[in-house]
């Protein structure tokens, strides 16, 4: 690939920058230049504050008080339940269960709808590209029911096979579980056809969207997903808040998740009877603060357009990947067609972490290791790889920063 000369300002990334306090501070002093937007994104201005003036000015419990400040932050938390449907286009707020975060999303369906609907001998389907917590509920689950967890392979590009998962469907198959973009690779998996298929095999499907969400338009609805699960902090948003989206028939039908306030009508000692949607799956006190702030980092989202921030991301990847393929015994993992904004590689025989700790001496903050994805190493022969991930704030420049540094990098351990 060619080296674009330069990248198009669709976005005023100055100004953008400028509401990110944390940007301008030093590592080893030398400017942070901050490229693990995949692991957690960083904070605007906006959000601190809204977590701040929570506690400054309305903390208060939610739902139950009738005072002001109760009824202050109610409304300000209700009011991010409604800003996150409108994020991923659920036809109700009552689908969206707060959590805190894709992995509590998914074992909160693995526990729930997978212990009511799945016996001895039917099949859960994921890739092999999955992260561990779209892994390891599954096998708790399936060693606990006697059903068995299939893989949809990946090939050497690291995109699915389309053919083996239309073969391993099948009415065993109970449930499809798939991550829509990948975290260690890039990869953005054709959902859409993948559900279509499940559903005709009569299976249900679970779409990861920890890595989608901040860069893709989700519709649900459009999808047909029967769930849905993101983290806030990888929208811009705090951590330990995250959202569960489920069809409102299933979460209804549903058995209940944690037992505690919130989530009950009534308790005798005999009987409890269930709250309705979206409550009964949200017991105790929530994490307050931090869903409120998340409304503001999504209202952040929708102001900037995401849209433009997909373009700027684009292009970005195209120009880090340009520049990458330039160095000597550099080897790209994940070549999928269609990606978002991470690179993830491998230099020669050097071990990922040496060259992360080499980065980090300059002020470059990559993720090095297996990404929580170990099997997907083991099926590409790696101990891990280095992976470089770009949000709405990173620059061409950043990019010839990290490859000025590879470059010496590589000149240090070779
Ligand atoms: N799934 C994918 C693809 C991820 O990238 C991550 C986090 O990196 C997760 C799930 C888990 O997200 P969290 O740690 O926010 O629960």
């Amino acid at each position: 690939m060619k080296a674009p000369n330069s990248i198009p300002e669709v976005l005023d990334v100055a100004s953008i920058r400028n509401q990110f306090p944390i940007l301008n501070r030093r590592v080893k002093e030398k400017p942070l230049v901050y490229l693990d937007n995949a692991a957690t994104s960083q904070k605007p201005q906006s959000v601190i504050d809204a977590i701040s003036d929570y506690y400054t000015n309305y903390n208060a419990n939610i739902h139950r008080g009738i005072h002001t400040l109760a009824e202050e932050a109610t409304l300000a938390y209700e009011a991010t339940r409604h800003a996150a449907q409108e994020f991923i286009g659920a036809a109700s707020p009552e689908e969206i269960i707060f959590t805190r975060g894709t992995t509590e999303g998914i074992n909160l369906v693995a526990y729930t709808w997978g212990r009511q609907h799945i016996i001895p001998g039917d099949e859960i389907l994921i890739s092999a590209m999955e992260h561990h917590s779209n892994i390891v509920p599954w096998q708790i689950l399936c060693e606990e029911k006697d059903a068995v967890l299939k893989i949809i392979p990946v090939n050497d590009h690291g995109e699915l096979s389309m053919e083996a998962y239309m073969e391993l469907l099948n009415e065993r198959t109970k449930l499809v579980s798939i991550v829509q973009v990948s975290n260690a690779l890039g990869t953005v998996n054709p959902v859409k056809e993948m559900i279509n298929a499940a559903h005709k095999a009569g299976a249900r499907v679970l779409v990861d969207g920890a890595q989608s969400a901040v860069h893709l338009d989700i519709d649900v609805q459009d999808l047909d997903c029967d769930f849905f699960a993101f983290s806030a902090h990888k929208v811009y948003g705090p951590t330990g808040i995250g959202v569960l989206y489920g069809k409102k028939e299933l979460l209804d039908s549903m058995p209940v998740f944690q037992g505690g306030g919130e989530m009950i009508k009534e308790v005798t000692f005999e009987k409890t009877t269930y709250n309705d949607l979206p409550y009964k799956y949200e017991a105790g006190t929530p994490n307050i603060a931090d869903t409120i702030a998340f409304k503001t980092a999504l209202d952040f989202v929708k102001e900037t357009g995401k849209a433009a921030i997909r373009e700027h991301e684009n292009n970005l990847l195209d120009y880090a990947t340009a520049q990458l393929q330039q160095i000597p015994g550099l080897r790209i993992i994940g070549e999928a067609k269609e990606k978002v904004s991470l690179v993830s590689f491998v230099i020669k025989d050097i071990h990922p972490q040496d060259i992360g700790i080499i980065l980090d001496n300059m002020g470059i903050a990559v993720r090095t290791g297996h990404h929580c994805t170990q099997p997907l190493m083991k099926r590409f022969g790696i101990p891990g790889t280095v992976r470089a991930s770009f949000a709405l704030y990173n620059t061409r420049e950043e990019i010839d920063i990290l490859i000025n540094g590879l470059q010496k990098a590589i000149k240090m351990l070779s």
